[in-house]
């Protein structure tokens, strides 16, 4: 049930909702799910489904990783500095980790994190740089960011983070109180303009820090 065969079914059901870049699909094929969830879950991993990790949190639903990762490359080139906000369970990190240069991923639950660090140690993924902190204010001394992502639902997008967009950047954000629009921003000539997508369901993005 965490073969490559079930992998490879996953990545052939993105396909069929729509997913259609194949170097997302690449990553999604070769990042083992069931090894970021609990093990109680493991024999589910490859469902499209979010699933439950430590601390309140959850795993996002693969068509969703997928998506939030087509969008936040469909202007970047290989090279690009990515920044994340909400770690979790390092799924999403670990995605976008083989396909930009660099990325920064914050998370507010301190446990959670070491967690994560120690999981993505493990599994060698060495091009990610992780802080605790509220991502809220973004991580601007390895700023401008090409493309920024942020993986709990925001009322607004915290406005330190528009500022940390590079030049031509992709801001994706899950954003709305109650119900909630999977949003895209671009950043051209200094002028922010959003587009409205799908809706969808993350936990909250919240202030401050857990230790
Ligand atoms: N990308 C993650 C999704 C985790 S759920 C994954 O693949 O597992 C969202 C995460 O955002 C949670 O871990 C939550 O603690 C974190 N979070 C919420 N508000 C935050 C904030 N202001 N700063 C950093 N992380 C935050």
């Amino acid at each position: 049930m965490t073969s490559q065969r079930t992998r490879e079914r996953m990545v052939q059901r993105l396909g069929d909702l729509g997913i259609s870049n194949l170097r997302v699909m690449e990553a999604m094929l070769s990042i083992p799910r069931h090894l970021y969830i609990e093990e109680a879950f493991a024999h589910r991993a490859y469902e499209d489904i979010a699933l439950p990790i430590a601390f309140n949190q959850t795993i996002s639903q693969p068509y969703i990783v997928a998506r939030m990762t087509e969008l936040l490359l469909s202007n970047l080139s290989g090279n690009s500095k990515i920044l994340e906000i909400g770690t979790g369970c390092g799924y999403q990190t670990s995605i976008l980790a083989r396909l930009v240069n660099h990325v920064y991923s914050i998370e507010r639950i301190s446990p959670l994190l070491e967690k994560t660090k120690a999981r993505l140690f493990e599994l060698q993924i060495h091009n990610i740089s992780l802080k605790c902190a509220d991502g809220s204010f973004g991580w601007s001394q390895h700023g401008p960011f090409d493309g920024i992502i942020i993986t709990a639902a925001a009322k607004v997008v915290p406005p330190a983070l528009i500022q940390q967009l590079a030049e031509g950047g992709t801001l994706v954000v899950p954003e709305g109180a109650g119900a909630q629009t999977l949003r895209v921003y671009h950043k051209n000539g200094g002028e922010i303009s959003a587009v409205s997508l799908e809706a969808v369901r993350f936990v909250p993005l919240l202030g401050g820090v857990e230790r």
